[in-house]
């Protein structure tokens, strides 16, 4: 028996992040959207737990981590002890998120290995385990299991659906060298020693998506780590400037980077952007619409 899950990629509308705490997290205010770049998980019943992963041509094989290091065994034993049963399968992972882009990759990866696992052996683990597991294994994974657009605070890791009446499109170009998030956070710690307690409220992007508008949308996109990504990679400044240029209605750094996400008006706007992008030398930029499902099994 096999199952198939698929998971999306998520982006930070808003990223309010406040001064670091003492045992090193930072608080968040944040509101995610699952968007359409997916990695499909199977989970075939085996003896023993092992993982395969093949990536979309835009993707190192390098930069993906093979056996006990890759997020997904990490899920999948975790979920396992939880339950009280023996960690087996062999899952295989198609991945079409750029790793280490700052779009949650390896925890859509992590929310389909928990929720393959439960579904394959029938564990029915309730929700509120799931995502307490989740929330264990990294701060973005309950949304990569909740999905939709919703808001993050605590870690990020408490999650609440909010109401979102658009069809957003939005066009993802990635870098072909990845940014470690704690190196930005770091540097988010040097440019902002007077960050505030209390991070920047996503209350204003919460208005503006409820009104559905992208113009009203585009000016309330708000993130903190944006900074700390152009200053250590300052091309990333140059790509916002030049997505902009070709009809974007805004660029942004998609959470601690270095993928950057331009906001568009409308399907056509989105093909213009990404056309205008590629012919300026960028090699890969991907297109998508959110909000998109959390986690869930492929039919
Ligand atoms: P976030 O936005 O949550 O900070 P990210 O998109 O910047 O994450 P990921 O793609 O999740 O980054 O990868 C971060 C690191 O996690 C990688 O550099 C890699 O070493 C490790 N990793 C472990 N498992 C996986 C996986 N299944 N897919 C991708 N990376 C993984």
């Amino acid at each position: 028996m096999s199952i198939t899950v698929r998971a999306a990629a998520k982006i930070n509308l808003h990223l309010g992040v406040g001064r670091v705490r003492e045992d090193g997290f930072h608080p968040l205010d944040t509101v995610y959207q699952a968007i359409g770049i997916h990695d499909d998980l199977t989970l075939t019943d085996a003896a023993d737990l092992t993982l395969r992963t093949q990536v979309a041509d835009h993707i190192d094989p390098a930069a993906v981590p093979e056996g006990s290091d890759n997020i997904v065994l990490r899920a999948a034993r975790l979920l396992a002890d939880h339950a009280g049963v023996g960690a087996a399968g062999a899952f295989e992972v198609r991945k079409d998120i750029p790793v280490a882009g700052g779009m949650a990759g390896g925890s859509a990866d992590a929310a389909a290995a928990l929720v393959a696992y439960d579904r394959l052996r029938d564990l029915r683990t309730p929700d509120e385990d799931l995502l307490a597991l989740a929330a264990r294994l990294g701060s973005d994974i309950p949304f990569s299991l909740v999905g939709g657009t919703a808001r993050g605070v605590g870690r990020g890791e408490v999650v609440t659906p909010v109401e979102d009446l658009g069809s957003w499109w939005w066009v993802a170009v990635p870098s072909a060298e990845g940014l470690s998030t704690p190196v930005v956070y770091r540097h988010f710690d040097e440019l902002r020693p007077d960050a505030p307690e209390v991070p920047a409220s996503a209350e204003p992007l919460l208005a503006a998506l409820a009104s559905g508008e992208p113009v009203r949308l585009a000016r309330a996109l708000h993130n903190d780590l944006q900074e700390p990504a152009i200053d250590l990679r300052p091309e990333l400044g140059d790509l916002i400037a030049r997505g902009e240029a070709e009809g974007a209605l805004r660029g942004m750094v998609s959470g601690s980077g270095p993928t950057v996400v331009f906001l568009c008006e409308s399907a056509d706007g989105a093909h213009e952007t990404a056309l205008g992008l590629a012919g300026a030398g960028h090699e890969v930029v991907l297109t998508a619409t959110g909000p998109v499902a959390g986690a869930h099994v492929l039919a």
